[in-house]
């Protein structure tokens, strides 16, 4: 091996991010060897002091510094509104859209039959508290338009079915078997604005 063993090293932590491989990995600790010392001490600081200080807020589950997150700290947003999304991922991309104005509850997950992964480990009790204690009068659930967000849709559709509470899904723009983070802004908004009646 021609490199130092740090540098191999380097490269394979790197080449563990997701969309990063072996070959990007060794072309950015090139760059970052390249960089001033200050620097590259600057960009693992950070990195540690976001994961030292992100958690995730009480209320939604988006990522926040404070016990609450950004979006639920706003109150000019409509806490009557409440969009459902499988990842934070998603709620970043419905924001970007700036067509929403209510609250979000992030699932972290989705069911997943084959997986096995099933509703208790959405944590959705602390959604049914907090349709029941504060003044919801819409719940849109915007999980992914594919089989596992299809299969979570119909289970928070029957679960979340309450008098007096709208229950809606974002509508199907999206292309089918696709993730809403990579759906245009367009076409999220247009799914957020013709969202369907869905009963329990
Ligand atoms: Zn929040």
């Amino acid at each position: 091996m021609f490199l130092p063993k740090l540098f191999t090293d380097a490269a394979l932590t790197l080449g563990t991010l997701p969309g990063i491989g072996p070959k990007a990995a060794e072309r950015l600790v090139f760059y970052i060897l390249d960089q001033p010392e200050e620097e590259v001490r600057k960009l693992a600081e950070v990195l540690v002091k976001a994961k030292d200080a992100i958690r995730f807020c009480r209320r939604c589950g988006n990522f926040a510094e404070a016990d609450l997150c950004e979006v639920c700290q706003d109150t000019s947003r409509d806490a009557g509104t409440v969009c459902v999304v499988e990842e934070i991922r998603d709620l970043a991309a419905i924001e970007k859209t700036g067509a929403f104005h209510g609250l979000y509850h992030v699932l972290h997950g989705h069911i997943d039959p084959i997986g096995r992964i099933g509703p208790a480990e959405l944590q959705l009790d602390h959604l049914v508290e907090r349709m029941v204690q504060g003044n919801v009068r819409e719940v849109i659930i915007a999980t992914n338009p594919n089989f596992n967000g299809d299969i979570t849709a119909m289970y928070l559709a029957k679960l979340l079915g309450t008098p007096g509470i709208r229950t809606t899904r974002i509508a199907t723009g999206i292309p089918k078997g696709s993730d809403l983070e990579f759906a245009d802004v367009f076409t999220l908004t247009q799914a957020l604005e013709k969202r369907t009646d869905v009963s329990g």
